[in-house]
């Protein structure tokens, strides 16, 4: 029998805020340990929780981008659970009355697009964390409360994918929406987002759930997707066999490339969730609604079938320029100074993304902004310069601060882009390359090439290739 795996998927992210959920400590990464902690977030007795507004607008945002129906007024709830990086004995979450529910989020699958239900998207606070003490007679763990109460989203898919590569797409659609929105600076490596996946495997084409193994300690996608692949093997083999699949939470072990039962699988009652009396239901006024919908950009998909439609770019130029909301906000910055959405997609694409890549900057650190280049690709583009001068004049500006016209100046760079000019030029190399001038006349179109080559080379770079070509083509023919 063919199973299907059935995936859905929890994301917890970080909210770009200052400071924590409840109190006003900073959220800083990396700091000495406990030094971000106040009575409120040490859990000490007597001390009363204050929202952070920011966190809330951010949580909104992401709601709205998600499509999600926003429930006015949205409460919270206490999760109740013992933890030793947890000094209150609960977690403040949301389970009652999410913020918001029932949205959806398209990803691209295999070049089809598919909508991927959002079940709610909720606010919460971030545990501590133990620090195990890994050393020879050490017989104690230590506990680290700078995290404790730090902002998190958290956004539970519905059970709607069906294919590993549907969740990764998933896991990176979303990423990019968070990075758009600018909800969460989403550094996997600093924990800012995590993901928790649940699969059940089920005879393809039926529409029966089975049971759910939950999976916990992922800490990259890549190992989202190796801990999906795992359990899809293990739970087809399992059915297979005959045997059956329980209930449970497994925790993955990259190193080891497999999975192991951490615990059978609690149930929400477990968590004894009830309404947090020290918190009032928080009421969500039009006001603050339509300021936060104002807030939300056009997402990564739009933009990219915008980019098609308007711009007339190719789906691959489109995809790698919205791919990260400054580089789409830089081309259309170029734009502004140069229209020509064809000749700045390819300039970016092929020449500035390979050099900050190269430097590992982002395309906000680059030296030349948007103004300043849009000038280079205008010189060229109106045959002032050829690309070979265009690089070398970029990599000047980037180092003296010039702008483009001063430098092609100042460096005699001005294309021969002049029929009179050239022509001497097209005249000696004919006369000097009696053998590739042959092979043209004897049929052999592509031997015009090494002759351009040639007159490249006397103009030191400086004529314009197309038109070089060209007269060279029209010379030859004469010949004939
Ligand atoms: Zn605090």
């Amino acid at each position: 029998m063919h199973y299907e795996p059935v995936i859905g998927l929890e994301t917890h992210a970080e909210l770009l805020t200052a400071s924590k959920l409840w109190c006003g400590c900073s959220i800083r990464f990396g700091r000495p340990p406990n030094t971000q902690t106040c009575p409120v977030c040490l859990g000490m007795p007597g001390t009363l929780p204050v929202l952070n507004e920011r966190a809330l607008e951010l949580a909104l945002r992401a709601a709205l981008a998600l499509g999600c129906r926003i429930n006015r007024p949205t409460s919270f709830d206490r999760k109740n659970y013992y933890y030793p990086d947890l000094p209150k004995n609960y977690q403040i979450s949301q389970n009652y009355c999410n913020l918001g529910e029932d949205g959806r989020l398209e990803i691209p699958v295999n070049g089809e697009v598919r909508a991927v239900g959002i079940s709610n998207v909720h606010l919460e606070e971030d545990a501590g964390k133990n620090l195990h003490v890994d050393y020879p007679g050490a017989d104690y763990s230590l506990v680290d409360l700078n995290r404790a109460g730090t902002p998190l989203l958290e956004i539970v898919t519905a059970p709607d994918m069906r294919a590993v590569e549907e969740a990764v797409s998933f896991m990176q659609t979303l990423r990019r929406l968070l990075l758009y929105t600018e909800v969460s600076d989403c550094k996997m490596q600093e924990g800012s987002l995590r993901f928790e996946a649940s699969i059940s495997m089920r005879p393809a084409g039926t529409n029966r759930l089975g049971p759910r193994v939950e999976i916990k300690n992922l800490n990259s996608i890549k190992a989202v997707t190796a801990a999906l692949e795992y359990e899809v093997r293990r739970q087809s083999r399992l059915l297979q066999d005959g045997g059956e699949v329980k209930q449970e939470t497994r925790l993955w072990d990259e190193e080891r490339g497999r999975s192991a039962r951490m615990r059978t699988k609690e149930e929400a009652h477990d968590y004894r969730y009830f309404p947090d009396p020290d918190l009032l239901p928080v009421a969500i006024g039009d006001a603050l609604l339509d300021r936060v919908r104002a807030t939300v950009p056009e997402l990564p998909l739009a933009r990219r079938e915008r980019f098609i439609a308007e711009h007339g770019l190719s789906d691959y130029n489109a995809s790698v320029l919205t791919d990260s909301k400054e580089l789409a906000d830089y081309f259309e910055g170029c734009l502004q100074h140069h229209e020509a959405p064809e000749s700045i997609a390819n300039w970016l694409l092929n020449v500035v993304l390979g050099q900050i890549n190269q430097r590992d900057i982002s395309i906000r650190e680059f030296e030349l902004g948007p103004e300043r280049l849009a000038e280079l690709v205008r010189l060229m583009d109106e045959g002032a310069i050829n690309q070979q001068a265009a690089r070398d004049v970029m990599e000047k500006m980037v180092k003296t601060g010039k702008t483009a016209g001063a430098l092609v100046k100042e460096l005699g760079l001005e294309q021969i882009g002049d029929e009179s000019d050239l022509a001497p030029l097209i005249e000696q190399v004919i006369e000097e390359n009696p053998g590739p001038v042959k092979d043209y006349l004897g049929g052999k179109q592509a031997a015009v090439g090494p002759l351009v080559g040639q007159v490249m080379r006397l103009s030191r770079g400086k004529a314009d290739p197309k038109l070089a070509n060209r007269m060279l083509r029209e010379k030859l023919e004469a010949m004939k």
